[in-house]
């Protein structure tokens, strides 16, 4: 049995204090009685330190929506992993559709950037998806496999373990436009077909896919009632308590 994994990424729409303050002050008892669901907030890296303050005596966890894949140095601009850990983040999204298309960041570069996460205990979130002109040409899964294989290169099956895997078809992400559960369930299927020619049938088993693009509290239930898909990765419908909660409710099974 996976556990269900809800993820709320915030990108760069919700960052202040007071903001972050309100927004989980009214979601910490809402989702206190729930434990068969594990809860996950990516902050701006602004309010960690805020964040972490209100959260740190509840379940619900900390990702850092993005990292540099050194520890130290003159990397201007840059956040270290390390400097994560120490403000209790435990999860970090890596390979979003926004970093690869609008900060040109490779398969080459998230898996530096994964290898280096999961060498000091920070638990990759990693997102993979296509673009629509993709879907159309009907080369869903040969995109999906190329990334696959290029993002998860040289991972040890105990590695690849720790790692959540977000399918996020790119033309569902902030357009308002869902994957069907079918069309999200056959690639969730398939992507577990990878993980079993790559490891074996105990990681395609054990590892937790989530669906990501456009989940709304309407859509969320029919999606994770399909048996590969282990909760969601939700941009804009995280924004908000009551339809966050919503969407987390949706994945208790
Ligand atoms: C995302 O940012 O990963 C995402 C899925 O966004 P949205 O839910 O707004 O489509």
């Amino acid at each position: 049995m996976r556990k269900p994994i809800i993820g709320g990424n915030w990108k760069m729409n919700r960052g202040t204090p007071e903001e972050s303050n309100q927004m989980l002050e009214r979601l910490i008892p809402l989702v206190k009685d729930i434990k068969s669901v594990d809860i996950v907030i990516a902050p701006p890296f602004t309010v960690l330190t805020t964040v972490y303050e209100i959260l740190k005596d509840t379940k619900i966890k900390i990702a850092a929506q993005n990292m540099h894949f050194e520890e130290k140095g003159a990397y201007t601009g840059e956040i270290s992993p390390i400097f994560l850990r120490k403000v209790g983040v435990e999860y970090v999204i890596l390979g979003h559709s926004e970093r690869r298309d609008i900060f040109n960041e490779s398969d080459a570069l998230i898996n530096k950037k994964l290898k280096k996460a999961l060498s000091i205990e920070l638990k990759p979130i990693v997102c993979i998806g296509e673009h629509l002109e993709d879907r159309e040409a009907g080369n869903t899964k040969k995109i999906i496999e190329y990334q696959f294989n290029e993002t998860f290169k040289n991972l040890t099956k105990e590695e690849i373990l720790k790692t959540v895997i977000a399918y996020e078809p790119i033309w569902a992400i902030g357009t308002g436009k869902t994957a069907t559960p079918e069309q999200a369930e056959e690639i969730h299927i398939f992507i577990r077909e990878l993980l079993k020619i790559k490891f074996d049938i105990e990681t395609a088993d054990n590892l937790r896919i989530q669906y990501g693009g456009s989940i709304n509290p309407n859509n969320a239930e029919e999606l994770f009632n399909k048996k590969n898909i282990d909760g969601g990765l939700v941009g804009g419908a995280s924004l908000r308590s009551d339809s966050f909660f919503k969407i987390i409710k949706a994945a208790i099974k």
